[in-house]
C-alpha cells in the first residue's frame, strides 16, 4: 500500500486542515516534552508566529533511562489540547501503547510512534484502525525496507495516512547523536508515495546543527520538518542541548524559506 509502484501520485496527509505533502513546506515545531501550561501555550504561540503550522510536544516520553523525566502523560496531553485551544494548531504527540488511543482518539490530530516503538506492531495495528493521521519515525537501526513495512502495517488496517520521518539513524560517528541519512529522503520519495518530513533535532542532537541539517533535509526534497524549540533550552527537562531558543528557530525559519524558494 505504501509502494509507489501501485500509487504514482503523491499522497498528500492532511492534519486538520493542514496538508503534508503538498507543494507547500510544512514545520512542526515545538519542545521535547510539555513541561507546564504557561511553557507549552508560549511555546506554541511564538511557533506559530514565525510560520510554524503543527505543535510537536511529548506528553509521553519514552527515556532511556527510567531515572529521567517520563513526561506529564495525561495531564501533558491536557495542556497540548489547551495550546491548540489557543492558537488552533494542530498537535502532534507520541503514542507509546495502544491501550491510550482511546484518550488520544479526537484530541490529537497526528499520532507520532517514536524511533523506538517503530516495530511494535501491535500498537502499529491498532493505529490502522483509526483514522488519524500517523507521523512514524524511523527506527534508529532500522533498514527502509523495514520502516515501509512499519508503514504499510498501520494502511492494511485501513488508516492511509502515514507520514513517514527520518530522524537519524545510528553509526560508529558519535559526534552526533545520530547520523542523518540524507540519502533516505530521495529514497523514500522514489519507493513510496507518501509524504517525508526529517527531524534535523534528534538527528544532530546539537542545536547549532539544527539548521543546516534542515536546509540539507528541504534541498534533498523533504515535505517537511519536525524541530525541537524551548523558551529555555538550558533548563528543558528533556533534549535541551539540541533544543533552538526562539531566536534561532526564527532565524532557522528564514534560511528553510530560502532554500524552499530556491528549489
Ligand atoms: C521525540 O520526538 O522527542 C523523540 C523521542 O523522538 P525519537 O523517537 O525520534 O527519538
Ligand atoms: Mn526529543
Amino acid at each position: 500500500l505504501a509502494n509507489r509502484q501501485m500509487h504514482p501520485e503523491n499522497t498528500v496527509v492532511d492534519i486538520n486542515g493542514v496538508k503534508v505533502g503538498g507543494n507547500k513546506l510544512v514545520v512542526m515545531a515545538g519542545p521535547c516534552s510539555v513541561e507546564s501550561e504557561p511553557q507549552i501555550c508560549e511555546i506554541a504561540a511564538e511557533v506559530q508566529r514565525q510560520g510554524a503550522a503543527i505543535l510537536r510536544g511529548g506528553a509521553w516520553k519514552p527515556r532511556s533511562s527510567p531515572y529521567s523525566f517520563q513526561g506529564m502523560k495525561a495531564q501533558g496531553l491536557e495542556l497540548l489540547c489547551k495550546a491548540k485551544e489557543k492558537t488552533g494548531l494542530p498537535i502532534v504527540t507520541e503514542i507509546t501503547n495502544p491501550a491510550h488511543i482511546e484518550l488520544f482518539e479526537g484530541k490529537v490530530d497526528c499520532y507520532q510512534v517514536g524511533a523506538r516503538n517503530m516495530q511494535n506492531f501491535e500498537l502499529l495495528k491498532e493505529l490502522g484502525k483509526t483514522r488519524t493521521p500517523v507521523l512514524l519515525k524511523r527506527g534508529f537501526a532500522n533498514t527502509l525496507e523495514e520502516f515501509l513495512m512499519s508503514a504499510e502495517y498501520i494502511m492494511a488496517g485501513g488508516n492511509e495516512q502515514v507520514i513517514l520521518c527520518e530522524r537519524g539513524i545510528r553509526t560508529y560517528e558519535t559526534y552526533t547523536r545520530n547520523t542523518l541519512d540524507i540519502s533516505a529522503v530521495p529514497a523514500l520519495k522514489r519507493l513510496s508515495h507518501l509524504p517525508v518530513v526529517v527531524d534535523p533535532s534528534h538527528a544532530a542532537g546539537i542545536y547549532w546543527m539544527v539548521e543546516p541539517l534542515a536546509m540539507s533535509a528541504i534541498a534533498a526534497g523533504a515535505d517537511g520538518l519536525i524541530i525541537e524549540v524551548h523558551n529555555d533550552p538550558a533548563h528543558a527537562l528533556s533534549d535541551g542541548a539540541q533544543s533552538l531558543t526562539y531566536e534561532h528557530f526564527a532565524r532557522t525559519m528564514g534560511k528553510i524559506r530560502a532554500v524552499a524558494g530556491a528549489i
